[in-house]
């Protein structure tokens, strides 16, 4: 098990000292994480001294930014197992998802689960597939027994998260892929929780689309990606038109460029995209396997902790991945969070985005705490010694 002391890299992100030099108990990566100085520099450089548009200008320095921009795509290829022609820049999970949702040929029953967020419901409804939902297993995972026996050959796609953004759960996404080939399904996981906590392989696994954010992989806002297989996505419309996505426009009839710049309408998040390829290099450089130890290690301390007490409920599985959702009786998430505040320690109160999860949990909102590569037994010590003074407020 790894040292936690050793892998925190607090002094890497400069987002983790208050405004008073003080360390900031940053419990709340699972809706954004902290930018490492490297990912910031790679930024600066990119908006500065290295700034030009791409795919279009003569001149050497947007023929050296479109070279930098591509090698991206194939840096975040790389980082999750995939071929540089298979990734679509996004804006983020959300859009990735939305993109198949509106432009997978086949629209037919979507098989989604009760822990999704809603970025993983609502681009399905809006875009007319019929939507089922897979239950959960009492431990809060997607319970792939039952996604088995309700597959039908009418479902052409599958849609799970790969990790739980508010259980922590990891989906057995190989077998999830098995399940949905066997009945001619596809499978698109949302790994917006999975890419910054554990090796992603998307060869390995035998998915189909594999969407995520840059934002919570370390990276910035504003990119994320979509993996596709190729014949899949070369077998899918434009969903948005513009500049960068065509081969040939004319007013009678307009034709278009192959995947993946067919999905990439007008000028790109560039500046974005080769600070998510700086993230990639970060994140590699410390290696998924050490920082999935580092968080398993720490939700193991915090589960130790919260196990004594009798007025805190926890949420999700023993071997959460990096998160945990708990409940304090008598007391709303939102009055603890804010109370945590006032000690040094954020954390999210709420229902992340997952309002079916939490109808299903019997909960209005949970408290949340999620880990990262900076986090140590520091940010769990805060959080317990605020927890203590909530109570004591509470009575
Ligand atoms: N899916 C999961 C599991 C998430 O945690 C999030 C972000 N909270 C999203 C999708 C949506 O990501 P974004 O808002 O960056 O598009």
């Amino acid at each position: 098990m790894t040292d936690t002391a050793t892998l925190s890299r607090k002094a890497d992100f400069p987002g983790l000292l208050n405004d008073t030099g003080q360390v900031w108990h940053y419990l709340d990566t699972a809706a954004t994480a902290q930018k490492p100085q490297a990912v910031i520099d790679a930024c600066s450089r990119a908006m500065g001294a290295d700034y030009a548009t791409v795919h279009r200008g003569v001149y050497s320095r947007s023929a050296d930014m479109t070279l930098a921009y591509e090698a991206a795509r194939r840096r975040v290829a790389a980082f999750i197992g995939g071929a540089e022609a298979e990734i679509v820049f996004t804006r983020g999970a959300t859009e990735a998802i939305n993109l198949v949702a509106y432009s997978y040929p086949n629209k037919g029953r979507v098989l989604l689960s009760q822990l999704e967020h809603h970025s993983n419901i609502v681009p399905w409804q809006l875009a007319g597939w019929q939507v089922d939902v897979c239950p959960l297993t009492e431990d809060g995972r997607i319970d792939l027994d039952a996604a088995e026996a309700m597959l039908t050959p009418d479902h052409t796609m599958v849609a799970f998260a790969h990790v739980s953004n508010v259980l922590g759960s990891t989906l057995d996404a190989a077998r999830a892929a098995r399940l949905a080939h066997s009945v001619g399904a596809k499978l698109l996981l949302d790994g917006c929780q999975a890419v910054p906590r554990l090796p992603v392989d998307v060869a390995e696994i035998g998915c189909d689309f594999y969407a995520f954010s840059g934002h919570k992989l370390y990276g910035p806002t504003g990119i994320g990606a979509l993996w596709g297989r190729a014949d899949l996505l070369d077998a899918m419309p434009p969903w948005q038109g513009g500049g960068s996505m065509i081969d040939q426009v004319t007013f009678e009839r307009t034709t278009y460029a192959p995947a993946p710049q067919r999905f990439e309408a007008g000028t790109p998040a560039i500046v974005e995209a080769l600070g998510l390829a700086a993230a990639c290099d970060y994140v590699a450089a410390i290696g998924l396997d050490v920082i999935h130890a580092h968080e398993a290690a720490l939700v193991a301390r915090l589960r130790d902790a919260l196990q004594p007490m009798n007025d805190v409920a926890v949420f999700g599985p023993e071997d959460s991945a990096g998160i945990i959702s708990f409940a304090m009786q008598g007391v709303h998430p939102h009055d603890l969070g804010t109370i945590l505040d006032e000690e040094g320690v954020a954390i999210r109160a709420g229902h992340h985005c997952a309002q079916p999860l939490m109808a299903h949990l019997g909960v209005p909102a949970t408290a949340r705490a999620s880990f990262a590569l900076y986090s140590d037994d520091s940010d769990i010590d805060a959080l317990v010694k605020g927890i203590e003074r909530t109570r004591r407020i509470f009575g």
